[in-house]
């Protein structure tokens, strides 16, 4: 059966319209619980491999833009409803700096094309648990942290060994996928950590009715309100370590946060030790091949962005329906694969380059800083309009299928 199966994985799965074959997803974020939705009410069989022991961890808010909600509309338009329900809508970015000069303001009206999908801001809590709620529970395995593939055999930690037949890796930045079966290449640190957390707080006048983001001198801030009375907050730190228990790493950003407006402090200190988040802001340099036989990668596992523009997850869901219908529409998997690929290396790519380059440039020290407010405060709408536009933009998941 095994020798079977990887001849398979050599000549390209033949699909078959009642669909026997499995999909073994590894990693269940929202990548992987994206495309197991979609998969699952196409009709194909799946199984979710996900290393962490329940969801319960999960923290911090998500923004959801109109080319996720769209790509939400074509998995599961119930899930796009559902979120849109749960998130609160904003009217606009801002971006000032420490001493109050605005950068840009922009409205969201720009980047609203039909009001079922203006921009929202949901607690990343609610994505995963709408998504996981459409994959059945017999399908989704807690516990199972991958340690190896071996051809089309997943190894994992506990001992237990699958042999898949296809395997999608859904397995975040760090994905053992692929390393083991996709050319291992290495993710790019940014020299960026992220620190956020969601306090019981209400922000005063316009604010709450905005995302902002304050840049400061190698430092910035950015805060939106998010629904049932609470505000999401988030600090970007460069080239800082900062400490790994709560109360120490609350204190840190207190400390840090000490050049910034003091409501956005309050909201720090509201918010419980336990429930603030770090990671360092890795992004993944572009992967020339992001399928091989018998495997396919999704999200962060192949093109992981910095969060500088909210991307990241909203991309995840664009692949997870770009490959759900490639899937529905060819004959093999293979053919399926590369026409995913084809459609989406070259947007998620610009869109990793461009968070990048964000990141960079909103993190800037020093005398730079005052270039970098220039250059922002200079720059017309009909320069920023269009690129955002592209960014945000729901054509693609629908017009770039092949
Ligand atoms: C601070 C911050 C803020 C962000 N804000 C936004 C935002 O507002 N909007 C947006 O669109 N994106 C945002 N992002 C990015 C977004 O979170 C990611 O791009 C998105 O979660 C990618 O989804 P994924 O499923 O590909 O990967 P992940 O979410 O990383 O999921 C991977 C899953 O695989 C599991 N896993 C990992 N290794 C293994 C293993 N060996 N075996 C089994 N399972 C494994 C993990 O436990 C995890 O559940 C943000 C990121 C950060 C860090």
């Amino acid at each position: 059966m095994r020798a079977q199966q990887v001849v398979y994985a050599e000549q390209g799965y033949p699909m078959s319209p009642d669909r026997p074959t499995t999909l073994h997803i590894v990693g269940g974020g929202i990548g992987g619980l994206a495309l197991a939705a979609a998969l699952t009410r196409r009709g194909w069989p799946v199984q979710v491999y996900e290393a962490a022991v329940s969801y319960r961890a999960v923290g911090g808010g998500h923004w959801l833009y109109a080319n996720a909600l769209s790509a939400l509309h074509r998995i599961d338009p119930t899930i796009a409803s559902d979120l849109v329900a749960l998130g609160m809508p904003f009217e606009g970015f801002w971006f000032e700096n420490l001493r109050g000069v605005r950068l840009l303001r922009e409205p969201t009206t720009h980047y609203t094309p039909s009001p079922d999908l203006a921009p929202i801001v949901v607690r990343r809590w609610d994505i995963i648990d709408r998504l996981a709620a459409r994959v059945p529970a017999d399908r989704l395995h807690f516990g199972k942290r991958l340690s190896r593939v071996e051809g089309s055999s997943l190894i994992f930690e506990d001992g237990t060994t699958v042999v898949a037949e296809v395997i999608v890796a859904a397995d975040g930045i760090h994905s053992i996928v692929r390393r083991d079966r996709l050319g291992g290449q290495k993710p790019w640190f940014s020299g960026q950590t992220g620190l956020w957390g969601i306090a019981d707080a209400t922000l005063p006048g316009e604010a709450a009715r905005h995302f902002t983001e304050l840049w400061g001198n190698g430092i910035r801030m950015g805060f939106t309100a998010v629904r049932g009375g609470a505000v999401y907050w988030f600090l970007v730190v460069r080239d800082a370590t900062p400490p790994r228990e709560p109360e120490a790493l609350k204190a840190y950003i207190l400390d840090q946060a000490r050049p910034f407006p003091e409501a956005l402090i309050e909201a720090v200190r509201r918010t419980p030790a336990d429930r603030i988040h770090t990671n360092p802001l890795w992004d993944m340099p572009p992967i020339r091949r992001w399928w091989a036989p018998g495997v396919v990668a999704i999200g962060d596992a192949v093109h992981a962005c910095t969060p500088n523009l909210g991307q990241g997850g909203c991309q995840a869901l664009e692949d997870a329906a770009v490959l759900a219908d490639a899937l529905d529409r060819y004959a093999t998997f293979e053919e399926a694969f590369a026409a995913y690929q084809t459609a989406r290396w070259w947007r998620a790519n610009g869109v990793t380059r461009f968070a990048r380059w964000l990141g960079i440039l909103a993190q800037m020290r020093g005398p730079m800083r005052w270039f970098r407010d220039a250059l922002v405060w200079s720059t017309p709408a009909r320069v920023v309009r269009p690129v955002l536009r592209w960014v945000m933009a729901p054509g693609w998941t629908k017009s770039s299928t092949p």
